[in-house]
């Protein structure tokens, strides 16, 4: 040790408290500056080293698709050339998921959209027929889908030549979503009308019921023998409640007799017990009688005739159950017990390749609720997208739909939100606030084709 040294430990102990105490600060900062200096050091070399691995395994020719998936499965191990390249593939991933590069011709009589749903508005004037006639001539050119004007009469050839009543077209995937058909096959069911058959049903009640100056309005609603699910109930207990809302607000309910009937003695099985009960409660407290448990046998001019007795009626709305188009019968489809086309739980035509099925039209296995819903519908469309963009990047068509039933069961006045999933059965109270939620609704759903 010199003489130097010694004077500076000797300087630093001969100093006071506060001098020592800022020097011992001063070395602490210094040992923190080179430990940060000396981390970054090997850091950065550690990740120029890794950027130029993956440099070269980038540029050696290797599958994209590869690479892509040993950075995903180690997105703590890469280098950050290695993370960008990951999340930039993601986002191309997803928008190939979205964008397939195909011809999309969609075969239909009219290029427009009736919205159905609201259908319950037209008796009341709350709407109009031309309201719910959305045309689609824009949105078919936005989406750069050719229309090709006609109807379905045939599929054949395994699903690859399908006939139309305006020339035939081939195809390499085929969707089918035509919707399903009414059965009418009560002996005179010319004598009621099915308001859920379009805007002409739905317009005429409205006109019926402004040249009606009372009587009884026999409402109801039954399903396909065949295949149970196959029923459209809600609208019917919406054209129910909507009936005796717009009766009352023209002062004139008193002179009117409103009769619900149905075969089963809790109708609407399928929106849940709860829901059932709710609404079998507001008929009570609106004074509208109920012809339950009872099959209608026929309808005669002036009456529905049941197993149960018969109901004079001035006016008979009535829905009978779905079963599937009738230009299945010359198709070489394959089809469910109740007439649809049988699909698989990815919505494919059993035992077909490349043809899938959306909407009413198909019988998905599932739970007994599963409804023939527009929201069902959507679900089931999302999954056939998913699989022909899979099945064209020739990957496994394997996606399948969640089975959900949600709806708002409309009063005109008010509404009972149902919803009901593998796990969840929910009804709520009526409330006015569902009434224009399900108004909205109807808004931002055709946005997309406006
Ligand atoms: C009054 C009413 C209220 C409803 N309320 C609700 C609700 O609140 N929530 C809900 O989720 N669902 C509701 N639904 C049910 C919903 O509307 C249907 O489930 C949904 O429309 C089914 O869609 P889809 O595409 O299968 O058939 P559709 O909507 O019937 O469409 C079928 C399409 O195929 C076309 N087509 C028919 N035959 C041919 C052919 N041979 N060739 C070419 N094209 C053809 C038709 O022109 C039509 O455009 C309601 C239905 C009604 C009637």
């Amino acid at each position: 040790m010199t003489h130097q040294d010694l004077s500076i430990i000797q300087l630093i102990a001969q100093a006071s408290l506060i001098v020592q105490l800022v020097m011992l600060l001063l070395m602490f900062l210094s040992l923190a500056s080179w430990t940060v200096i000396f981390g970054k050091f090997f850091g950065l070399g550690r990740v120029r080293g890794l950027n130029e691995e993956f440099e070269r395994e980038f540029w050696s020719g290797r599958n994209l698709h590869d690479l892509y998936h040993l950075a995903s499965d180690n997105p703590r191990k890469g280098g950050p050339m290695e993370r960008i390249f990951a999340s930039g593939m993601r986002e191309f991933l997803k928008l190939r998921e979205r964008r397939v590069d195909a011809e999309i011709t969609v075969v239909s009589p009219r290029n427009e959209l009736v919205y159905l749903p609201s259908l319950i508005w037209l008796p009341s004037g709350e709407k109009t027929g031309a309201d719910l006639r959305i045309p689609l001539a824009g949105f078919f050119e936005r989406m750069r889908v050719r229309w090709h004007p006609g109807s379905v009469q045939q599929v054949l050839d395994g699903g690859r030549r399908v006939v139309t009543d305006t020339g035939e077209l081939a195809n390499d995937v085929l969707v089918i979503a035509t919707g399903g058909r009414y059965l009418r096959k009560l002996p005179g069911i010319e004598h009621a009308l099915i308001p859920c058959e379009g805007i002409a049903s739905a317009e005429a009640i409205r006109d019926r019921l402004a040249t009606m100056e009372g009587g009884t309005i026999a409402i109801g609603f039954a399903s396909n023998p065949k295949e149970p699910g196959a029923v459209r109930g809600g609208p019917m207990f919406e054209f129910l409640f909507g009936i005796d809302t717009l009766l009352r607000r023209q002062g004139r309910r008193d002179k009117f007799r409103l009769v619900f009937f149905n075969p089963s003695k809790e109708p609407g099985q399928r929106l849940g017990p709860s829901a059932v009960q709710k609404m079998l409660a507001r008929m009570r407290a609106l004074g509208i009688e109920t012809h339950l448990g009872h099959k209608p046998v026929r309808f005669e001019a002036g009456k529905v005739v049941t197993e149960g007795g018969e109901i004079p009626a001035d006016l008979i709305l009535f829905m009978p159950g779905l079963t599937g188009p009738a230009w299945l019968d010359d198709s070489e489809l394959p089809r469910s017990e109740g007439g649809f086309i049988a699909a698989d739980a990815q919505c494919r035509a059993r035992g077909m390749d490349h043809v899938y099925v959306a909407g009413d039209i198909g019988s998905y296995p599932g739970p007994d609720w599963m409804a023939k819903q527009a929201h069902q519908a959507d679900l089931q469309a999302e999954a056939v997208a998913k699989n022909i963009a899979a099945g064209l990047r020739g990957e496994p068509a394997d996606h399948g739909f969640k089975t959900e039933l949600a709806c708002i069961v409309d009063s005109l006045d008010g509404g009972l939100l149902v919803y009901r999933s593998e796990s969840r059965t929910f009804t709520s109270p009526n409330s006015r606030l569902l009434h224009w939620l399900k108004r909205r609704f109807e808004d931002r759903y055709l946005k997309v084709y406006r």
